[in-house]
């Protein structure tokens, strides 16, 4: 399944971005190879010029640090550093961006994230972190196999609805490439079709059958939703090979319900607004591999120790050329699990999942706690239950709101009560709603567990 085989054109050489990016695929073609040793060495000459310049040009990492030595001598020095959250950073006020760049690093327009956690935030991109995006995407391409030559559809949240484009987004649009940037500059792509992630999924699954692409992006739960309408008919027609997931989690049960109803393999990666690519799906096994040469990727215990394979834990990243916005062992707010190194020869590290913000630990009142992802389990074996999602409103209260398709509503309620009670504790108090759809955040996701 996977291929190595270069997907970059010659097309354009002597364009100086574009033979930057050029460069980058070829390092990224090799370091995957490096040890992890090797590895951590290129990120430790990074993480030392990083720190190096924050103190100089960012305000927020001047207060975080005062007192420290101006220069980072060893991984004990860095390891001491204190965790930066979320809300540490928008209390900066914008004191979290450098006051200068680095020459050779550009400027671009600032970004938002997408705020599902409620806080939305600024973010500086330069014309390094999009060049090492880039070629980060190509090798991504290239462990799956990928033939940009193919057509692809991308359902994703791209639009507001105060945009001029929206009515055209909501019904589909046809475009002569599916890829923008450098990576259209540097891969000969086939015709691109996007549709915003808000549009009706009927009107989503016509659109599939209509263009009939090779490669198709969406969001986990869209695809989920998408593939209860994947009739058998559809998929004759189909010329589908390959699915990748974006923006959400891509969980087992999920995984399982896509690939039965389109019948092709669906590979997860993992990125974020802030830091771009962080790890991306290996073709050859179970896992994700750490985008080591764009981030360092610590799992951390709650005491801040580092998880050992097989762990589950926060992901707490470095941002190695991140100069606009820089990140230091930035708390991102998901909980992933890492694992030994994986049998495909790479040297970069391995997560086994990636578990969002949703793997959280609900307590029972005797004080045992119990995994959101147990009762999701036993959820997911209910007939007829299309969608759900749990809102925990108080430590014993809580709401689920579901959507289902063709089965009888109060018998389905009663079991979904029933399920509750089972995995959590008997006297759960659990509101059940029948609603029509779930409502996604301004992001486009859909989250499975909220707290309130
Ligand atoms: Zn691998």
């Amino acid at each position: 399944m996977t291929s190595n085989r270069p997907i970059i054109n010659d097309r354009a050489r002597g364009h100086p971005e574009l033979d930057i990016v050029r460069r980058h695929c070829r390092f990224l073609r090799e370091s995957q190879w490096w040890s992890a040793a090797d590895l951590r060495d290129y990120q430790w000459r990074h993480i030392k010029r990083v720190y190096a310049h924050v103190l100089r040009h960012v305000p927020l990492y001047q207060d975080l640090y005062e007192g420290r030595s101006s220069h980072l001598n060893n991984w004990d020095e860095f390891l001491d550093l204190p965790v930066l959250t979320k809300d540490r950073l928008m209390e900066s006020d914008g004191g979290c961006h450098s006051q200068r760049l680095p020459p050779g690093h550009h400027a671009l327009p600032v970004i938002h994230t997408s705020g599902s956690t409620g806080q939305k935030m600024e973010v500086h991109p330069t014309s390094v972190t999009e060049q090492f995006r880039a070629a980060l995407s190509i090798r991504e391409f290239e462990w799956h196999g990928v033939r940009p030559e193919g057509s692809a559809m991308v359902i994703r949240a791209l639009i507001t609805p105060d945009e001029p484009n929206y009515e055209a987004l909501m019904e589909g649009v046809r475009a002569p490439s599916w890829a923008s940037g450098y990576v259209a500059g540097l891969v000969n792509t086939g015709p691109g079709y996007f549709m915003d992630v808000g549009a009706d999924v009927q009107r989503q699954v016509k659109f599939l059958d209509a263009v009939r692409p090779e490669y198709l992006m969406s969001n986990a739960s869209n695809l989920v939703e998408m593939a209860e309408l994947w009739t058998e008919d559809r998929r004759s027609r189909s010329r589908l090979k390959l699915i990748r997931t974006l923006a959400e989690t891509l969980y087992d049960d999920y995984r399982k319900r896509i690939e039965e109803a389109f019948g092709v393999p669906v590979y997860d990666a993992y990125s974020s607004a802030e830091l771009n690519s962080i790890a991306s799906e290996c073709a050859g096994c179970e896992g994700l591999h750490v985008q080591d040469e764009n981030v360092l990727l610590e799992v951390l215990r709650e005491d801040g120790t580092p998880c050992e394979p097989g762990e589950v834990g926060r992901a707490v990243l470095t941002g190695l050329h991140h100069y606009g916005t820089p990140f230091i062992r930035y708390e991102l707010g998901d909980m992933v699990e890492s694992a030994e190194p994986c049998s495909c020869g790479r040297g970069l590290a391995l997560l086994r999942h990636v578990h969002g913000r949703t793997f959280t630990m609900i307590q029972r009142p005797n004080g045992s706690p119990v995994l959101s992802s147990a009762l999701f389990h036993v959820l997911n074996e209910l007939r007829g239950l299309r969608g759900v999602q749990v809102r925990q409103h108080g430590p014993e209260r809580f709401e689920a709101l579901v959507v289902c398709s063709g089965a009888d509503a109060a018998d389905l309620s009663k079991k979904i009560v029933q399920a509750f009670r089972g995995v959590l504790w008997p006297e759960v108090e659990v509101e059940v709603r029948v609603v029509e759809a779930l409502q996604r955040s301004a992001g486009g996701k859909l989250e499975r567990f909220v707290r309130l």
